[in-house]
């Protein structure tokens, strides 16, 4: 979908009279392509106290081929750097603070476009020193409002690494290459809980998927069929899963990436019956079902009728529960493989609420729920329960709202713009990687860091 007033401000006069004006001009995102470098520049690491966060991060940086700087409070950076990562997983004291201030001022200002910064935090319900939890959790604070003062298309997101987990590179490494690849554009000023999880080693960053099988819900247009397209990049074959009626969309689809098309209704009975037979005939079991199929049936709560309340949970939150428990009945021929993804698409709106989305919100409040309890029941087979919460994606879906909820929904974020359905897809596709072993039970929101469902 068009962002004309992105398209604008950033081209020849449009861009000469923003500027003039003081409008302002949402950037263009660094966004991912095969065979990109990792980062934009070089990556400061830095460290308050004795963190061994920090260590394990600069390995990871310098296996990708990327340059690493020590960020110390007297550092002069040549270079606009492509990354702040900084370990405060051993601050235990309020002055502590004042430490990793010191350190993150000079390297924020040196920060080129779309940099990043990361910053490596003890899950505060893991610390028992009461001082120790309020100085952890201070670093929430702390994040979210640089990343809302970052521009130029850079971001900051928090890690809640796990005690056990502070010193295992193999735990650290996906998501750290996720948060500070392109590929996560869209998100910022998010926190993420990574636990300690026996992760095997990632033969090819680019193609984690090789071999797999992968089933995606809604896939014939929108944010499902770019989940479906970055899946196949990664080297999933995808079974694309759409109403019979998008059957011709559904096809082209699976035809581009070489993956299967299935015509079905999810809030069939035996949707996941029909799922699991699709599965078999490619393979034995599944590796990861991505649930993205969603409608919205928008009124104000006092005029929503039980047809536009039950349609709505029906297809966003009930036919996940009733295929997941096909899915994850052992005995299923195709069903998900110990070890496999289940990762669902939720929404802002599920964790903010919104007005006229009562249904919606409830449905997609439901799917958080349910990610964090089903992660809890499926730990002892290593499968991995996520949620993506999307905020404003340039979609048919958003193209609908009217003109004026539209430009708020896009511009108010720190990014300024509304994001693109890949966006989605790479967040997706993180959850599902092999080496996302220590992330469960999360809800990650792609929405550029949205004051809109905060
Ligand atoms: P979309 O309407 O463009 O696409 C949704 C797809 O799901 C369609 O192809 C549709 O045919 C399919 N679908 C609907 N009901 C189905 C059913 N019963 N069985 C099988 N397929 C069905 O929507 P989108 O914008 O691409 O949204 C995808 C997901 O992202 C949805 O879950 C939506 O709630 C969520 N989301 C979107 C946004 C956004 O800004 N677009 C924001 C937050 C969350």
């Amino acid at each position: 979908m068009a962002d004309g007033y992105s398209n604008f401000v950033n081209n020849g006069f449009g861009k000469k009279l923003a500027k003039q004006l003081g409008l302002p001009q949402p950037p263009v995102l660094r966004r991912y392509e095969v065979g990109q470098a990792l980062l934009d520049g070089p990556a400061a690491v830095g460290v308050v106290g004795a963190g061994v966060a920090a260590a394990n991060a600069a390995a990871i940086i310098r296996s990708s081929d990327a340059t690493v700087v020590e960020a110390t409070p007297d550092a002069s950076y040549g270079d606009k750097l492509g990354a702040l990562v900084i370990d405060v997983t051993d601050a235990k004291t309020l002055a502590d603070l004042e430490a990793f201030r010191a350190i993150a001022v000079p390297a924020v200002k040196a920060l080129g476009r779309s940099a990043r910064v990361i910053v490596l935090a003890t899950t505060p319900s893991e610390i028992d020193d009461v001082e120790a939890a309020a100085t952890a959790q201070a670093f929430e604070g702390i994040t979210r409002s640089i990343g809302k003062e970052l521009r130029a298309g850079a971001s900051a997101n928090l890690f809640w690494v796990d005690p056990n987990a502070q010193g295992d590179s193999s735990v650290l490494a996906a998501p750290l290459r996720f948060f500070l690849s392109s590929r996560s554009a869209y998100v910022s000023g998010q926190p993420v809980r990574i636990r300690k999880h026996g992760v095997q080693e990632v033969l090819d960053w680019h193609r984690p998927f090789e071999g797999q099988v992968a089933v995606v819900t809604g896939a014939a247009r929108g944010i499902g069929a770019q989940i479906a397209r970055v899946f196949a990049r990664a080297g999933a074959h995808v079974i694309a899963v759409d109403i019979p009626a998008a059957g011709d969309a559904l096809s082209k689809v699976a035809n581009e990436i070489g993956g299967t098309s299935l015509g079905l209704d999810i809030t069939t009975p035996d949707a996941g019956h029909k799922i699991a037979e699709a599965v078999a005939r490619k393979a034995d079991k599944l590796d990861v079902i991505v649930h993205n199929a969603g409608i919205t049936r928008d009124k104000l709560f006092v005029n929503t009728d039980a047809d536009r309340w039950g349609s709505v949970i029906d297809v966003n939150l009930a036919s996940q529960l009733r295929i997941n428990e096909v899915l994850l009945d052992p005995a299923t021929k195709g069903g998900l493989k110990d070890g496999g993804r289940i990762v669902s698409v939720a929404s802002t709106s599920g964790i903010g609420g919104n007005r006229g989305q009562a249904n919606y919100a409830a449905s997609k409040a439901g799917v958080i729920g349910l990610v964090r309890e089903l992660s809890e029941h499926l730990a002892d087979r290593d499968i991995t329960v996520n949620a993506v919460a999307p905020g404003f994606i340039e979609t048919d879906m958003t193209s609908k709202i009217p003109v004026a909820t539209r430009e708020v929904g896009r511009r108010l974020n720190s990014m300024l713009q509304g994001g693109q359905p890949v966006d989605v897809g790479e967040a997706i596709a993180f959850f599902a990687e092999p080496g996302s072993a220590g992330v469960t039970g999360q809800v990650l929101r792609v929405c550029g860091q949205s004051q809109i469902g905060a």
